[in-house]
């Protein structure tokens, strides 16, 4: 058996990247899930894992050889509000490993006690975001979207009090890095040129290898494009993030922070979730514009590196960020083009998507049904609470292809009434129900008859309307 074998580069920063200390042990940690196939590809020995010494990483109480625990420092605008200091206020990274194909991963456990950065939080978690956050980032892996990922869950033996006490427990996050848009900020409001740099270099050596070192107008680009292609993926599944605030975007590129995200039943535009966003900041529609919000700040910290003429610089990054919205609409039309079934199209075809969508929303129709219906060639129009309105729909559309459709409309997605059931068995301490919604999220785009119930759309009774970040 052997330990992770770390490598840890964020740690090699300055200090004031960070502060490096371990995590707060826990009384009685368990596994709750390993995912086995993710430890693979990171090259982590399942052995080791499964092992106590394994058990006492996942659960902060040990560290191996090799980790140098740090929480992260970062600031951010959270509802448009400005926020200096933030940070890991309940994370520690533990360190960085490189997995056998040369990608580097971040370990972070997520719910591993107080820190410097902590505020009033006590730096834990409860079990149902934990499971809630590994359910959704796994099946938006499955689902092809780039995200942080989950290796394991673990019970902590302690309580923690929310709205009501809850079991604490402890997430197991990777990602390629955990630098968000707010770790940019956090440097440039102190006008600390120097760590700028080296976050820039940093960020452009994990996430954007292409980049030369410096340029910070080729880095902002790669970040528009890679904000683009993801924002495109969340809309192509109906996904609404929930709190983009900027220190809950990530400068690679993936979804990161499950808080009171959602996936929608029923399309419509302007779905809303969170409890916490009573203006709709967050709103399903408006997460392109939210997103170019968060790069302008990005931008606006990199322009010491675009142009050392001031002027220049601000113009350059204009321009740059003026780009997003070409980038957006590219994705999007090749999201939502597969989506009926065409690998191209034009303006004609982009009618014919809107035209569908405001159907769907005028009828109530689950976004998720509709799209595997269509790829299935049957039972669309039984979504509409008015079946002629798919049927006129439908008389312009020539069926597209089939197997592209079923590539990328999903059977199954993490809706939200059985995430909420597995986490209400869970909080009872029956695990079963999550291991099958897991397991099932594995392979969204396949019929699998086991596992037909999870297609269902939520009756009244079910639905969730109402989501709530539970941190
Ligand atoms: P989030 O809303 O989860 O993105 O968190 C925003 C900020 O609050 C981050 O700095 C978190 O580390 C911090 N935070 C959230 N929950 C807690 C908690 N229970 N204890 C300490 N800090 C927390
Ligand atoms: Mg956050």
């Amino acid at each position: 058996m052997t330990s992770p074998k770390f490598d840890n580069s964020y740690a090699r920063l300055p200090d004031r990247f960070y502060t490096k200390m371990p995590p707060t042990p826990v009384a009685a940690p368990s596994i709750i899930a390993l995912n086995d196939g993710l430890a693979d590809q990171m090259g982590l020995d399942l052995e080791w894992l499964r092992s106590d010494a394994g058990l006492a990483m996942l659960a902060g109480n040990a560290m191996p050889d090799g980790a140098e625990p740090l929480a992260q420092a970062y600031a951010g605008h959270q509802f448009g509000g400005w926020s200096p200091q933030l940070g890991d206020g309940r994370a520690n990274v533990l360190g960085e490993v490189v997995g056998p194909d040369g990608a580097r991963w971040d370990i972070q456990l997520k719910g591993s006690g107080p820190t410097p950065y902590s505020r009033m939080g006590d730096g834990r978690a409860g079990l149902g975001p934990v499971m809630r956050e590994y359910i959704v980032s796994e099946a938006m892996n499955a689902l092809g979207v780039p995200t942080t990922r989950a290796l394991a869950a673990v019970s902590t033996g302690e309580t923690v009090a929310r709205e009501t006490l809850q079991p604490g427990a402890i997430l197991t996050r990777v990602a390629g890095s955990h630098i968000r848009v707010g770790t940019f900020q956090y440097f440039a409001a102190r006008q600390d040129r120097e760590a700028l740099e080296l976050l820039l270099n940093h960020t452009i050596g994990r996430h954007y290898p292409h980049v030369d070192e410096g340029d910070g107008l080729g880095f902002l680009n790669a970040v528009i494009v890679a904000q683009a292609e993801l924002v495109a993926k969340w809309m192509g599944l109906g996904f609404i993030h929930g709190v983009m605030n900027t220190d809950n975007t990530h400068v690679g590129g993936l979804t990161i922070d499950y808080g009171p995200c959602a996936f929608m039943d029923a399309y419509h535009p302007a779905t809303v979730f969170s409890s916490i966003d009573q203006g709709g900041r967050y709103v399903y529609q408006g997460q392109p514009e939210v997103l170019v919000w968060n790069l302008a700040q990005l931008a606006s910290c990199v322009l010491p590196f675009i142009d050392s003429d001031k002027d220049k610089a601000i113009t350059a990054a204009q321009d740059a960020l003026a780009t997003f919205g070409d980038h957006y609409t590219k994705a999007w039309k090749r999201v939502f083009f597969a989506k009926i079934g065409y690998e191209t199209g034009g303006d004609a075809q982009v009618t014919m998507v809107q035209d569908l969508l405001t159907r769907m929303a005028d009828n109530q129709a689950d976004f998720t049904r509709v799209f595997r219906a269509l790829a299935r060639g049957q039972g669309a129009r039984e979504e509409f609470v008015d079946p002629t309105s798919f049927d006129e729909w439908e008389r312009d559309w020539d069926g597209g292809d089939a197997a592209l459709m079923r590539a990328v409309n999903p059977a199954i997605i993490p809706r939200n009434h059985r995430v909420e059931e597995a986490i209400q068995a869970g909080l009872q301490g029956d695990y079963a129900p999550f291991h099958r919604l897991n397991a099932a999220l594995e392979n969204p785009f396949v019929d699998s008859p086991e596992f037909s119930d999870l297609e269902a759309a939520p009756t009244q009774q079910q639905m969730v309307r109402q989501t709530f970040c539970g941190t």
